[in-house]
């Protein structure tokens, strides 16, 4: 008969994690959706953009700092990582981030005697041999990252003329009907290299 008075924890349900749809979205403020989703109205509101409503705020504020106006803030899509992002980050320097390609298979596989596990050598496909990434006891996942850095790591750009596509892992815009591009953003993995054969880089829809 411990907890008959205390009925309150019993009925508590966990907290809620925080989903996009009780999230705000940190660009246009409204609910449903977060900032890197297309559904956001800035995102498709370039026909028509959120005209910046003066807000009715009551008016108990006082009168001498006036709400900040809101900036527009263009999202760009950027040809080479394929996320988007606000023209305000057109000079940040190191947002574009691109991870090297490693082969399937190892191209060497280091024997340090019997009763000992082994290395496996991949090389990458993108940069060639002399870019390696090493994975420690038989093939368990365990991978040496570093030192294994970025295949490119720059400024974004909406300039398919700066990229140096390989048709690997730095792969032109794929369209669909609407004209968004298809293709996600290969994240860089600190733990795990990136496989070629993990990455859908199939329909190229361009020529170069
Ligand atoms: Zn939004
Ligand atoms: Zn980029
Ligand atoms: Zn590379
Ligand atoms: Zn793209």
């Amino acid at each position: 008969m411990a907890d008959s008075g205390k009925p309150q924890s019993k009925n508590m349900s966990p907290r809620k994690p925080t989903t996009p749809t009780s999230r705000k979205c940190s660009r246009c403020h409204e609910t449903g959706h977060i900032a890197s989703n297309k559904k956001c109205s800035m995102y498709i509101g370039t026909r028509n953009p959120p005209t910046p409503t003066k807000a009715v705020l009551p008016q108990r504020a006082s009168p001498k700092s006036p709400p900040p106006k809101p900036k527009v803030d263009e999202i760009l899509h950027c040809v080479r990582c394929h996320q988007d992002y606000p023209q305000s980050h057109v000079k940040r320097a190191n947002l574009c981030m691109i991870p090297h390609a490693f082969e399937e298979f190892p191209s060497y596989t280091h024997f340090y005697g019997a009763g000992y596990s082994k290395d496996y050598h991949y090389d990458s496909m993108c940069c060639g041999p002399k870019k390696k990434v090493v994975e420690e006891g038989c093939g368990n996942d365990d991978y040496k990252m570093k030192g294994v850095g970025l295949c490119f790591r720059g400024r974004h750009t909406t300039d398919a003329g700066e990229v140096k596509y390989n048709k690997i892992n730095v792969l032109r815009c794929k369209h669909n009907e609407a004209g968004d591009c298809v293709r996600e953003w290969l994240e860089p993995d600190d733990d795990k290299p990136t496989f070629g054969v993990n990455i859908d880089n199939c329909d190229d829809d361009d020529d170069d």
